[in-house]
């Protein structure tokens, strides 16, 4: 946390910027809408002492900056509770979470949850209701669809997520879901932040394809702000420059807020890169960047799959993460 520092009338800035050096704090000259001159200054090499610092001479007052993001800071360094049995975050085992992109039908969606249980998931996934590009694509089976997913996950031991495309359907998926997905389309759409945070359930938080982390953690505020139980972030890709690949990985980004941020952060090789043949590798760097868990696609008969047919696994292609998450695979669906 940084503090602003406001001056005396007679102070002089180079003063009291060498005072707050020799408190082992780093400063920084700013100027105000009204042309004073205030100084920011941080923790250097020992945390603010702020009482210190207001008793430092030409110091007529020191405030705290406030964070733009105080309760995403405050569930910082702890995992999110989901069910009894599972937590997502710093300190909880990292998790797998695999089922299709969209919720085809109900046997589909079993099969479905057989390969994730049978690869060690503890999560299935699955859209009700699909963000498409076109209208005319396959957009999901709606509101039947959750109970399906509902039904599928309870009968395999695993919990579900699933997307909120829009504020009306948020009810009945808050009924279903153990975590609401915001996907990355919609990171910004705040209305539909507004009422999936009142919903009072933990949010998987999409990452935006053109948002920059400081977006993404503010997209999280508004969540919790309106009542969120958690926010787990997905990094999927952000837009890239190349065809061959449907977005780019940041890992980079995964990480600091990991990392750094210490907040609950899981990745989707999936749609980052739109191709089976990179999803494992992508989610071994992921997991080995310290990540809390990774997402991915999945379908028994890839190539009937009604979206994103190019990027799901099969049981085969689900073997290797199986092995990963310390389970015997081979079940098929
Ligand atoms: C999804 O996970 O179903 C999805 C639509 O992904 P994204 O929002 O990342 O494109
Ligand atoms: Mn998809």
């Amino acid at each position: 946390m940084n503090a602003i520092v406001e001056l005396t009338a007679s102070a002089h800035v180079a003063d009291v910027r060498g005072a707050l050096a020799a408190l082992g704090v780093w400063t920084r000259t700013l100027r105000d809408s009204s042309a004073r001159t205030l100084i920011l200054c941080g923790p250097g090499s020992v945390p603010l002492d702020l009482d210190a610092i207001a008793g430092l001479t030409g110091v007529a007052a020191v405030a705290q900056e406030p964070s733009p993001h105080p309760l995403l800071d405050a569930q910082a360094g702890r995992a999110i509770p989901i069910t009894e049995r599972l937590a997502i975050g710093p300190g909880a085992p990292q998790v797998l979470i695999a089922g299709p992109c969209g919720a085809e039908s109900e046997a589909l969606v079993h099969r479905a949850a057989a390969m994730a249980a049978a690869a060690g998931a503890t999560l299935l996934r699955g859209g009700a209701f699909k963000p498409r590009t076109s209208p005319y694509a396959f957009a999901g089976e709606g509101v039947e669809a959750l109970s399906w997913l509902r039904s599928a996950a309870d009968a395999h031991g695993l919990a579900l997520v699933t997307e909120a495309l829009s504020e009306r359907d948020v009810d009945a998926i808050a009924k279903v879901a153990d975590i609401i997905q915001i996907g990355s389309r919609t990171m910004q759409a705040f209305g539909l932040l507004r009422a999936v945070g009142a919903a009072g359930k933990p949010v998987l938080l999409k990452r935006g394809r053109a948002a920059t982390l400081a977006e993404w953690r503010l997209a999280a505020e508004h969540l919790l702000a309106a009542g969120a139980a958690g926010v787990i972030f997905c990094e999927r890709g952000v837009m890239g420059a190349d065809p061959e690949l449907r977005n780019t990985l940041d890992l980079a980004g995964a990480a600091a807020l990991a990392l750094v941020d210490k907040q609950p952060v899981i990745v989707d090789p999936s749609h980052a890169t739109g191709r089976r043949d990179l999803v494992v590798p992508l989610s071994r760097a992921a997991l080995a960047c310290g990540v809390h868990g990774v997402m991915v696609e999945t379908h028994p008969e890839p190539a009937l799959a009604k979206s994103d047919a190019a990027q799901a696994l099969d049981s085969d292609g689900l073997a290797p993460l199986a092995e990963l998450f310390a389970c015997t695979p081979g079940v098929t669906a």
